[in-house]
């Protein structure tokens, strides 16, 4: 494990709405996945039909190695419209995605920051821009920035239990909320 590993979680505040989901089988972590595509795209087509810009969405995605974060993305990626492949972002910490969803265009860029070391990269590799462009970020391992990704509009811990998985999935925003109400 890279020592960075150590660094501590950054607290997140009291959460606004918080669900359980059982996921006994990795279908039912890629059906998850899918119904999170459905709540998102949901979510960005009543904003447009109130006029309300829809600004983004940060999901920080925590577990152990092997919890089953990729495989959400995964699942999500591909309901959201994605055909090629979801390479896991080890090395290159972040993979962008241009898509075409029914709710419209959208970019989703899905990090992977296990090896991420240095505060200072944060800046230099302009990740900063990424979360301000009416994206969707997905972030693994975002305890690796420590404070650098703020609140996000959701929380997604999954925990190996038995064979299957838990999901803990927490929202913070109202629109983080509105997505998880849905899924
Ligand atoms: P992470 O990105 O968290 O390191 P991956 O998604 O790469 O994890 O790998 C998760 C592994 O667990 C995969 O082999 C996948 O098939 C499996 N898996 C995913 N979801 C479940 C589940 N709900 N129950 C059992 N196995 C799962
Ligand atoms: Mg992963």
């Amino acid at each position: 494990m890279p020592a960075a590993q150590a660094r501590s979680t950054h607290p997140l505040p009291p959460a606004l709405f918080e669900r359980r989901f059982e996921l006994p089988d990795e279908d039912a972590t890629l059906a998850f996945g899918t119904r999170f595509a459905q709540a998102l795209d949901a979510v960005r087509h009543a904003s447009d039909s109130n006029n309300e810009r829809f600004t983004g969405l940060q999901v920080q995605l925590t577990g152990d190695l092997g919890a089953g974060k990729t495989t959400l993305v995964r699942a999500t990626l591909r309901a959201l419209g994605h055909h090629g492949r979801v390479r896991s972002p080890t090395y290159t910490l972040v993979e962008p995605y241009s898509l075409e969803t029914k709710a419209g265009p959208l970019d989703v860029y899905h990090f992977d920051l296990y090896r991420f070391a240095d505060p200072a990269e944060w800046a230099d590799a302009g990740f900063r821009e990424y979360f301000d462009r009416g994206a969707v970020c997905l972030v693994e391992w975002p305890q690796q920035a420590g404070g650098l990704l703020g609140v996000p509009d959701l929380e997604f811990a999954l925990d190996i239990e038995g064979e299957g998985r838990v999901l803990i999935a927490r929202a913070f925003s109202e629109t983080g909320k509105t997505c998880l109400e849905r899924c």
